[in-house]
């Protein structure tokens, strides 16, 4: 793991062959395939990586879209407006779009909830989301619902939000997003009775391709007794689809 205290470049001293390559991102990549530490569009890298690092692998960055403005035969050194393109999407991509692959997580102080007068009930939390779809980097823009069962421990509310907008923050696809923000929430909360909908525009489905205006995106995950909850209704939903084939006196199953 690299030593937060230094860089990255430091953590790897001793580490033959490494020190010879020119960029520190080839230095990370090569760091974290070698210990297994999967680095998708989506993944959160923030142990592998220091602010100090950010500078060096934002610099690293303009100079691979500088490259980028080139092949678009984009004339980056007359045209005002393209002047000082690549250095603002390297620091988008680092300290906006993708924050979340590079910062670590949010601080959730959590306050016990074990006393007699335990909030036990359900706990609902609408979040704006603002993410980007890792096939096309298009905007994906939408709100997250976070149902909780509240178990012994209680964030602050403001928390959920921040923590979804953490996972969103990335390079994604709605239905991992909506298992990241799941995963994530039940972590910082102990609780096993998690669910999350997500609605959604695409700017991949708006904006080229298809370029569906009002299309949106739904998606679910449900886990532990939310889990049973929809099992049970959907039961009941075949159940009561079956009754309704029957003749009236024959309707025996309740
Ligand atoms: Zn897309």
């Amino acid at each position: 793991m690299t030593n937060k205290d230094g860089t990255a470049l430091e953590a790897m001293a001793g580490d033959g062959g490494y020190q010879e390559e020119k960029y520190l991102g080839n230095y990370l990549r090569f760091k974290m395939k070698r210990e297994g530490k999967r680095f998708w569009a989506g993944d959160n890298i923030s142990d592998y990586i220091t602010e100090q690092d950010k500078e060096r692998l934002i610099d690293e960055a303009t100079e691979a879209f500088e490259l980028v403005l080139d092949r678009l035969l984009i004339d980056r050194e007359s045209d005002p407006n393209s002047h000082g393109t690549a250095r603002r999407l390297a620091k988008m991509y680092f300290n906006e779009i993708m924050a979340g692959r590079y910062d670590p997580a949010p601080d959730a102080t959590a306050f016990p909830n074990d006393s007699e007068e335990r909030y036990e009930g359900m706990l609902v939390v609408r979040s704006e989301l603002r993410s980007m779809c890792s096939h096309h980097h298009q905007p994906v823009n939408g709100v997250a619902y976070i149902g909780i069962i509240a178990a012994n421990k209680l964030i602050g509310l403001s928390k959920y939000t921040r923590i979804a907008q953490w996972c969103a923050r990335r390079g994604t696809l709605q239905e991992e997003l909506c298992n990241d923000i799941a995963r994530e929430i039940m972590r910082a909360t102990d609780s096993e009775n998690v669910a999350v909908y997500i609605q959604a525009t695409h700017g991949c489905c708006e904006n080229r391709g298809i370029m569906a205006h009002s299309s949106l995106t739904q998606t679910t995950v449900l886990k532990g007794s939310f889990r049973l909850i929809q099992a049970q209704r959907k039961n009941s939903l075949t159940i009561s689809n079956y009754n309704r084939t029957l003749p009236q006196d024959e309707k025996t199953i309740n």
